[in-house]
């Protein structure tokens, strides 16, 4: 026979495999989706490949197939999920299902080790755990892979990948059938004993609705046989044949390789309307039999959800949806669904979503690190999530969005992309609707905004750092700690502003609580009376503030450092200056030998007003630098 390779998996795909395997029952179905979505990748990659490689396809309809097979027995049976997608070389099966490419298994391996099976679970939707998900109802599993012919390769060779759960190793071997697929691949998984509930087609269906309909843009179609009752033509000639013909004898895996068409085959099961007890004046009832059909049937009819009235999406469409198509298996915090026309003659579809968290790294990335999750489809078709130098700045390049364009010419390439006046357009529509959809919740729904400030938060003061021409839509939707509140608008704060009063005051010193600043010698004849002071302790405020210098033409004030004014002084002006006047007198001995002491610390020593409690307070000079800001100089030179 034909010969067989055996191959030791890599050892981190042991180590994959055996978590998966162990610790995983209760997430058993997420097999189907990432099979679903493994097999929607290969028919991305061979339509994209077609663009430039007209050999490889000839545009006949890409599909992806499941087929339920139960053994003789009725006990066990296998599922097979089929594509015509891009196939594997032999080459491609063992480095692809042998060894761990994806960056983001080895940060799941190492937090999954150290968790106990439920903490496991969770990291699941974290991360998609692709093929081995696969021995989760597997006790063997066989890939039948081919690629498609091609002028450099005109006769591929259709190979399998076989292993089994407990196994170290796997093997790759010409498939023995010869070619049967075609093009594509034919995963048959061997289901083990405690998941035949997956040969059943009613709950093939329910999952498919769960996880995967909306983001395929390929057809699912699911192989069903149904007993239908038809009038019996041949019932008076000859009697009705009763063995009914199973689909897909039981032989060798892998088998199977069917193309989705009705099957106009019918097999005769049985005649259950031979009615022994007529009714002699009663017209005779039409002879019936009930024969089985077999039938594919689309899984995912309903148009891509992005194409749908958002009026007949029900949230939890969208969020399935979200799950599937991003992979991200986390609730989406809000979403935007919308159409529009770029301004230069392209319309479009598009939804964008808010994920519930930034990625752990986001802070860490250069400004200049570009958005992925920009699918942009043509026509339905996936065509790249590169915008390239066309991609989000950094406050949004976490957005996560669906963009369908109407009237691109379908085979544009990346390249040609790039230059594409559409690109430009779409990045501003995106930053624009991003911004109008956390101005409506800010405004309509404080509750949800509130979640959307905890992951948001800090976003909003980059953007209104970083970019100048949103600044003031993004500033409007900060928000800061105060002596008198826990979060406050700009807005906010100058409605609150005491009558006469000419400055947004404000202490900054990162690191700190708002509470400890609070406590602050500078803060407290402020608020003793009664002006309301921004508490600010991250880095990215200090920064906001020095760049905004004013808001609403109310400039901001540093309480530590000079250039203070109050706006409801007591006495006039003249009567404040003989005041301070009378007191310098009285204390210059005092002062002048504060001077001496402390000169090498301080530039100047000063009668202040400014002080309610503390007896006397360091004061930058106006224009200087504040500590906390020299503080982050000096880190940014070391
Ligand atoms: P991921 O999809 O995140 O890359 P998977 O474990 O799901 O990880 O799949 C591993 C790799 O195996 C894929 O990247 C792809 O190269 C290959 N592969 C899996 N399924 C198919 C398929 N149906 N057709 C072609 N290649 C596939
Ligand atoms: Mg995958």
């Amino acid at each position: 026979g034909a010969q067989k390779v055996k191959h030791n998996y890599q050892s981190d795909v042991a180590r994959l495999r055996k978590i998966v395997i162990d610790s995983l029952y209760s997430h058993q179905e997420i097999f189907i989706r990432e099979l679903i979505s493994n097999a929607n990748d290969a028919l991305e990659k061979l339509r994209l490949t077609a663009l430039t490689d007209k050999s490889v396809w000839n545009g006949e309809p890409l599909n992806i197939t499941i087929k339920a097979v139960k053994d003789e027995d009725g006990k066990g049976g296998r599922l097979i999920i089929s594509d015509t997608g891009i196939g594997m070389s032999p080459e491609e099966l063992t480095t692809n299902l042998g060894t761990l490419a994806k960056s983001g298994t080895s940060d799941f391996l190492a937090k999954a080790e150290g968790q106990d099976n439920t903490g496991t679970g969770n990291l699941i939707g974290a991360f998609g755990l692709g093929f081995y998900s696969s021995f989760l109802v597997a006790d063997r599993v066989y890939v039948a892979s081919v690629p498609p012919k091609s002028e450099k390769v005109p006769s591929p060779v259709q190979y399998v990948f076989s292993s089994s759960a407990d196994d170290a190793s796997f093997e790759i071997f010409p498939d023995p059938r010869g070619n049967t697929i075609g093009r594509g691949t034919e995963i048959t998984l061997h289901l083990k004993p405690d998941a035949t509930e997956y040969l059943d087609t009613t709950k093939i269906t329910e999952l498919i609705n769960k996880h995967s309909s909306y983001s395929s843009s390929f057809p699912i179609y699911l192989f069903t046989q149904r007993t239908e009752d038809v009038p019996d033509e041949d019932a008076v000639e000859e009697p009705a044949a009763t063995t009914p013909v199973a689909e897909g004898e039981a032989t060798e895996s892998p088998v199977d390789s069917e193309t989705p068409q009705k099957d106009e085959d019918e097999a005769i099961v049985e005649d259950v309307t031979a009615d022994e007890e007529k009714k002699a004046d009663e017209p005779a009832p039409p002879k019936m039999k009930s024969v089985v059909v077999d039938e594919w049937v689309q899984l995912n009819a309903q148009p891509p959800l992005w194409t749908r009235d958002p009026k007949n999406v029900t949230t939890e469409e969208y969020e399935q949806f979200y799950n599937a198509f991003f992979k991200d298996f986390t609730k989406p915090l809000a979403w935007h669904h919308f159409s529009g026309d770029s301004g230069s003659g392209v319309s479009f579809k598009a939804i964008l979503y808010l994920p519930a968290k930034i990625a752990e790294d986001y802070w860490q990335q250069p400004l200049a690190s570009k958005s992925k999750d920009i699918k942009l489809m043509v026509k339905r078709v996936f065509i790249t999530s590169d915008l390239g130098d066309d991609g989000l700045p950094k406050w949004a390049s976490w957005v996560k969005v669906v963009v369908d364009a109407d009237d691109l010419p379908l085979n544009v390439s990346r390249e040609t992309l790039q230059s594409n006046r559409f690109l430009k357009q779409l990045k501003g529509i995106i930053i624009k609707r991003l911004i109008q959809t956390f101005t409506k919740i800010a405004e309509e729904d404080a509750e949800k905004f509130k979640e959307i400030q905890e992951t948001y938060g800090s976003i909003f003061k980059l953007g209104a750092v970083e970019d100048l021409k949103n600044r003031d839509k993004l500033t409007s939707l900060t928000r800061f700690t105060t002596t008198q509140r826990n979060e406050t608008s700009l807005d906010q704060y100058l409605e609150n502003k005491k009558k006469g009063q000419k400055q947004i005051f404000y202490l900054a010193e990162m690191g700190k609580k708002p509470e400890d600043l609070a406590q602050s010698i500078f803060v407290e004849k402020l608020h003793a009376r009664g002006y309301e002071v921004l508490l600010l302790t991250e880095p990215l405020d200090e920064i906001l503030v020095g760049n905004l210098r004013q808001w609403k033409n109310i400039p901001f004030q540093d309480v530590a450092k000079a250039g203070l004014k109050f706006g409801d002084e007591e006495l006039d002006p003249e009567e404040e200056k003989e005041q301070q006047k009378a007191l310098t007198e009285k204390f210059k001995p005092l002062l002048d030998w504060l001077k001496v002491e402390a000169k090498d610390v301080v530039r100047d020593v000063v009668i202040s007003n400014r002080l309610v409690k503390s007896p006397c307070a360091i004061v930058a000079e106006m224009g200087g630098y504040t500590a906390n800001v020299q503080k982050m100089m000096t880190a940014s030179n070391a």
